[in-house]
């Protein structure tokens, strides 16, 4: 039993807040639409570019949404992108 990470804190909610505003901006979203998505179980993927299961991302307790900002599959795809087009 554990509660959502954004409400554990004292003081946690307004951050998450700011951090998800800056986010949902970002992708040209406003902060309740990126909050259904959120609270969907969906994140943003950045490689893909659209709305993706959270399970599908690597966890990444230290960061606001709780998970990697791509998902697996992304990172499996970039790598392979480095190694074709060596900057
Ligand atoms: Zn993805």
């Amino acid at each position: 039993m554990s509660l959502p990470f954004r409400w554990t804190q004292k003081g946690e909610k307004r951050t998450q807040r700011s951090a998800f505003t800056t986010a949902a901006s970002k992708i040209g979203m406003t902060f309740e639409q990126y909050m259904s998505h959120f609270d969907a179980g969906e994140r943003w993927c950045g490689w893909h570019q659209t709305w993706e299961a959270k399970e599908i991302f690597y966890a990444q307790p230290k960061l606001s949404t709780g998970v990697s900002s791509i998902c697996r599959a992304a990172y499996r795809e970039r790598s392979h992108a480095a190694k074709r087009n060596t900057i």
